[in-house]
Order: C-alpha cells, then structure tokens, then sequence
C-alpha cells in the first residue's frame, strides 16, 4: 500500500465562534507550536467594510455593494505565520479594521450574500497559500469556517463563553465595540449564520484560562501529527 510522504501532510484547523471568544489568542498559539498559517477571517470582512465605507457604500443598498465588489481585487501578504488581506493592493492598517464605525458596520455588510461570496474562494485558497509558503498546516478563525469555508477540515473547533466575560476581555482591550449585538446579527443572518457546526468540538472558555483552551485543542492535534 502506498503511504502519502510525511512531508505531504498539510492541517486544515477551522475555529468558529462569537466575538472575543479566544478564538485569535487560540488561533496564533496553534500558528506557533504547529508552524501553522494563522487566518483571521472577521479581519476580511473588516477590511471590506473599511473600503466600502471610504467609497461611501451602505450596506442598506446590497445592489451598491455588488456594484463596488466588482471593482475590489483581493491579494494576500504572508507577514511572518500571519497571512493578511490586501484591497487593490493596500494592506488594510490595524487601527482602521479595529474603528469604531467598522465594528458598527461589519456585521451588516458580512449578512450580505455578495459579500460572502466574494470572499469565500479568496478564504479556501489561502489553503494553497499555506502549502506554497512552507507551512504545516492552516488555522482559520471566524463565524462559518467549519460549516461553510472547510466543512471537511482535519479539526473544527467552536468556542464560546458567557456574555459579560466576552465583554470584559473586549473592554480589557480598550475597543468600543458592541459584540452582544454582532452577535444577534451574526447568528439571525439567512447566509452562514454563526453556528456551532455539527460535529465541532465545543468549548466553553467562560472559565477556563487562555492557555487551557489551547491546550484543549492542541492536544489532539500534536496527538495526530504525532501518530503521521
Ligand atoms: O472576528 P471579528 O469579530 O473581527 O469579525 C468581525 C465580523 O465579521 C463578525 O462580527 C461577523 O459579522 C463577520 N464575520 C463573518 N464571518 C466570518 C468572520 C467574520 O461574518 N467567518
């Protein structure tokens, strides 16, 4: 029987759940130990509600939106384990897919189905990225990675925790940021509503420490890389 070379094996590791969850301090601990590409999806839809935003785009007019999609190209630059989404070749800054306006907008233009479908092949081929820049695997977070984007990654995660300890951690942050009703939103939209995925593992970090949700889902992810 021929056996795939050990060199061929390539995670694919999707991390689902609602805002300040853990999934980003997760996802960067995984890139690290296992030399994984880190993904960050809601950083996709940020960076597209900044640029529909500065072209003066609502999201209460989807018919606008499609119309500006059409002229958004997407690019990639791998930044060490990180790979972040360029706009017609600007790379979107931090401080600007973090303003307050962008965290009040985004999830209404991520409920709109062009602007999901303009990012999910953008989304699957960051896999490929991944493999040509060398990397062991890919972990990507967001709302529908493990339903939508790679229902059939090697492991999907969902982390959730309580309400108040999700706005604690944002507002240890310094952000303004409502993520109780991004949350409503998220979950209540008709196209890739935030969902646990059916089979995920399931993990409430309400009161658990940053490393032990690590560490759970680590576990069985050196286990398999140890067993390859
Ligand atoms: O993860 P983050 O909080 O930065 O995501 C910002 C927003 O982007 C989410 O509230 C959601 O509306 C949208 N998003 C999404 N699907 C993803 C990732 C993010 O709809 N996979």
């Amino acid at each position: 029987m021929l056996t795939a070379p050990r060199s061929s094996l390539f995670l694919i590791v999707a991390i689902d759940g609602g805002a300040a969850a853990g999934k980003s301090t997760t996802a960067r601990a995984l890139s690290a130990r296992f030399h994984f590409l880190h993904i960050d999806t809601g950083s996709h839809y940020r960076a597209l509600t900044a640029e529909l935003l500065r072209l003066g785009v609502a999201a209460s007019d989807p018919a606008a939106v499609e119309r500006a999609l059409t002229g958004l190209a997407l690019g990639s630059e791998v930044e060490g384990r990180r790979a972040a989404i360029t706009v017609n070749g600007r790379l979107v800054p931090d401080a600007e897919l973090r303003a307050p306006a962008v965290n009040a907008a985004v999830s209404h233009f991520a409920a709109i189905p062009a602007v999901r479908a303009a990012l999910l092949a953008y989304q699957r081929d960051q896999a490929r990225i991944g493999r040509e820049n060398g990397f062991a695997g890919l972990v990507m977070e967001g709302r529908d990675i493990g339903t939508v984007i790679f229902p059939s990654a090697d492991f999907r995660f969902f982390l959730h925790a309580d309400p108040e300890e999700r706005a604690r951690r944002r507002a240890a942050e310094g952000q303004q940021d409502s993520i109780a009703e991004r949350d409503r939103l998220d979950s209540s939209r008709k196209t890739a509503p935030l969902v646990c995925p059916s089979g995920a593992t399931d993990i409430d970090s309400t009161f658990l420490s940053l490393d032990e949700v690590v560490e759970r889902v680590s576990a069985p992810i050196a286990a398999r890389l140890a067993a390859a």
